[in-house]
């Protein structure tokens, strides 16, 4: 591993301006992706900025409804808070089916959201890949492709965005709050990261020392139900194959309100947006379940490996809103 400078940060002002000022800087959170990618010889930062003992480590609840979840506070920590897991059960759910407990105790909020693709020729610096090195091409095209994008992908990449909890926080209407050198910013988190397009390279809208400070829910849905489930080749340790995040509020025995989010299918978590809008006002049913899944995945694009997630996505976006239109979860 390349040696690197390493120094702990106090205040967010003082963190930004070193990240800003340095182009091989990069701020470590629980260090669980970033480190690794440093010992694969896939990200060589010449000075890490530790914001781990940053004032940024609460859960509150926020004066006009909503929660305010600090960038440090740990994967852990969050998906045993109260009241996440009262009121947001989809994003608890999400939390806990991700890697182990002992990397959920280290891992951070603002970690999370910014790791970096599971695409095995990304994470191997032998191979051609444009995320990495941008011109060389994708080995992925050709190559294995259980784990890549049915949906929303370019000639240039068709990675997957691994977070289960970013998936989760699509689905809430959650808002990232990011401090750079210009300032603080809110940022839609179905907005924080990229598609690929010509430009893989870049994962998400973040400028170079922008800071993520926290994420923002808003109030829950009165009445609605959350859950989150997640399809994978594990129980445990392994990455979503197909996941799906859903809140749904049923009233008369038709759909009111519906927000439904995709991970392991693209390279940013998947807003559902086309089947929220085919449901509103439709009969809570499973058959219209499966009608607005299959508009939605219309869109999708198979690979060598990987045509299973289409019926995979279709028949897990119907069984969990079945489930919850049923009083499944909260
Ligand atoms: C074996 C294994 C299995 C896993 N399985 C899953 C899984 O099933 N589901 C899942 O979702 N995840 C999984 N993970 C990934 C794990 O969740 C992430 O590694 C972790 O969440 C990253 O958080 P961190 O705080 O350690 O980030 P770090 O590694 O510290 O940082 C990650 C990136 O974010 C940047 N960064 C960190 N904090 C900030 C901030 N506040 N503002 C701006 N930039 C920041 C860093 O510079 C770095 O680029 C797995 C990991 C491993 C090793
Ligand atoms: S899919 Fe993306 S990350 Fe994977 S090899 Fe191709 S360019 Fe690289």
């Amino acid at each position: 591993m390349k040696t690197f400078d390493y120094r702990r940060a106090t205040d967010v002002g003082t963190a930004v301006a070193a990240v800003a000022a340095d182009p091989g800087a990069a701020f470590l959170g629980g260090g669980t992706n970033l480190v690794d990618r440093m010992k694969l010889g896939v990200a060589s930062p010449d000075l890490l900025v530790d914001v781990t003992r940053l004032p940024l480590d609460r859960v509150q609840e926020l004066p006009g409804g909503g929660l305010r979840i600090g960038a440090t506070v740990r994967n852990s920590d969050l998906a045993a808070d109260p009241v996440v897991r009262a009121h947001y059960p989809v994003l608890s759910q999400a939390l806990l089916s991700g890697a182990s407990g002992q990397l959920r105790n280290l891992a951070t909020t603002g970690g999370n959201l910014l790791q970096r693709t599971r695409c095995v020729y990304f994470q191997d610096p032998d191979t051609p890949c444009n995320k990495r090195e941008p011109g060389t091409g994708c080995s992925a095209r050709d190559g294995y492709t259980r784990y890549h994008a049915v949906l929303g992908a370019s000639e240039s990449c068709v990675a997957v965005h691994p977070s289960d909890m970013a998936v989760a926080l699509a689905a809430l209407d959650a808002v990232v709050v990011a401090v750079g050198p210009d300032g603080e910013r809110w940022i839609p988190l179905t907005d924080l990261h990229r598609l690929p397009g010509d430009a893989p390279e870049r994962d998400t809208v973040l400028r170079h020392g922008e800071l993520i400070t926290a994420v923002e829910l808003p109030e829950p849905v009165p009445g609605a139900r959350s859950a989150y489930r997640k399809v994978r080749d594990r129980a445990s340790f392994a990455f979503a194959l197909v996941s799906v995040a859903a809140v749904l509020r049923v009233a008369d025995g038709r759909v009111r309100d519906v927000r439904i989010a995709l991970g392991g299918v693209a390279h940013k978590p998947w807003r559902a947006t086309r089947a929220e809008e085919a449901l509103i006002g439709a009969p809570a049913t499973a058959e219209e379940f499966e009608r607005a899944a299959g508009i939605e995945l219309a869109a999708a694009r198979t690979l060598r490996d990987n045509a299973f997630k289409v019926p995979t996505a279709r028949n897990t976006i119907t069984a969990v809103l079945r489930d919850l239109a049923r009083g499944g979860d909260s």
